[in-house]
């Protein structure tokens, strides 16, 4: 098949990674950067042209869209859409994945397990927000945060609140989300490819830290899922409607809580971790799903 990857460098690892496992299997794959794509909008004729060549034989794309150009990024896997070119994550999943907000709506309505979360519209109240979601320790977060950034854990009542104020201040909008202790600054990321988890790791934040993220300086190491971490982690990516999703949970006394679903998860730490080939196990659901859309080609 005709694939292409939508990613703005072909030598990040998870896209080198995705090149390789097609070409070992045999299809045709280049590296599209979607910030370079124009789309062409007219009546039942939608086209998209990549560095002034016309992309008109493809069989899938696989986005790999960072969170910053989301909205771009969002429009160009829409246009392959309507081009009926496989995606193999929906444009609609992508970018609800990105709406800290909507996504934690979804996951809750899912029934999986989510810390106590509060949303606020630069809230004056911010003793009662505080209260709450139980009080102090709590975590804060910058809605617009990825990979740790922005993630503050406010110890006491009073530095929660003068937290929660500054950021306000700021106008930037936060979530306030109950401090889970027992996970002692782990967290777990599986990854789902086409409902099965197919690999999974614990990542430990380096000393003194709560925050787990690799970027953070955070180790992973192999672990094997419980049945009820399993199911949690296939039903948060279900209620996100993402085939691949890298879901993170934290263990706590009450069993898993979702922390979030990743829409474009990174490779390099489950790989290397679990010693697995995830990105061809990526390429093979791919194949499947490209094969079965030609036999039925009404499904979308
Ligand atoms: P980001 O999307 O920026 O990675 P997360 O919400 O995943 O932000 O938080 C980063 C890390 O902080 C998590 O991986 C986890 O280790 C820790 N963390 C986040 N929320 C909580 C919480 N409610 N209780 C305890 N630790 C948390």
């Amino acid at each position: 098949m005709k694939l292409g990857i939508l990613s703005r460098n072909k030598s990040l690892y998870s896209t080198s990674r995705l090149v390789e496992a097609a070409e070992e299997k045999g299809h045709d794959v280049e590296v599209i950067d979607h910030l370079k794509c124009d789309i062409v909008i007219e009546q039942d004729n939608p086209k998209i042209y990549f560095r002034g060549e016309r992309i008109d034989y493809l069989d899938a794309i696989i986005p790999r869209i960072g969170a910053s150009v989301t909205f771009y990024g969002a429009a160009v896997v829409r246009q392959f859409e309507m081009m009926e070119v496989f995606s193999a994550v929906h444009s609609q999943a992508l970018v609800r994945s990105r709406d800290k907000l909507r996504s934690l709506q979804l996951l809750a309505s899912s029934g999986v397990g989510l810390p106590k979360t509060v949303f606020t519209n630069y809230s004056k109240e911010v003793k009662k927000l505080i209260e709450s979601v139980g009080g102090a320790p709590l975590i804060v977060k910058l809605l617009e945060g990825t990979q740790g950034h922005g993630v503050v854990l406010g110890p006491t009542k009073k530095a929660a609140e003068s937290i929660i104020e500054a950021f306000h201040a700021m106008k930037a909008r936060v979530i306030v989300q109950e401090f889970i202790s027992e996970s002692k600054g782990a967290d777990i990321r599986a990854f789902v490819v086409d409902g099965k988890v197919v690999g999974a790791m614990k990542r430990q934040g380096k000393e003194g830290e709560f925050r787990s993220n690799l970027h953070q300086g955070g180790s992973g190491s192999l672990i094997k899922l419980s049945k009820i971490e399993k199911d949690a982690a296939l039903t948060a990516a279900r209620a996100m409607d993402l085939q691949i999703a890298g879901v993170d949970m934290l263990q706590s006394d009450r069993g898993p809580l979702i922390l979030e679903v990743n829409s474009s998860p990174g490779l390099e730490g489950i790989e290397k971790t679990t010693k697995k080939d995830i990105a061809a196990t990526i390429i093979s659901y791919i194949e499947k799903a490209v094969e079965e859309r030609k036999k039925n080609p009404a499904r979308k």
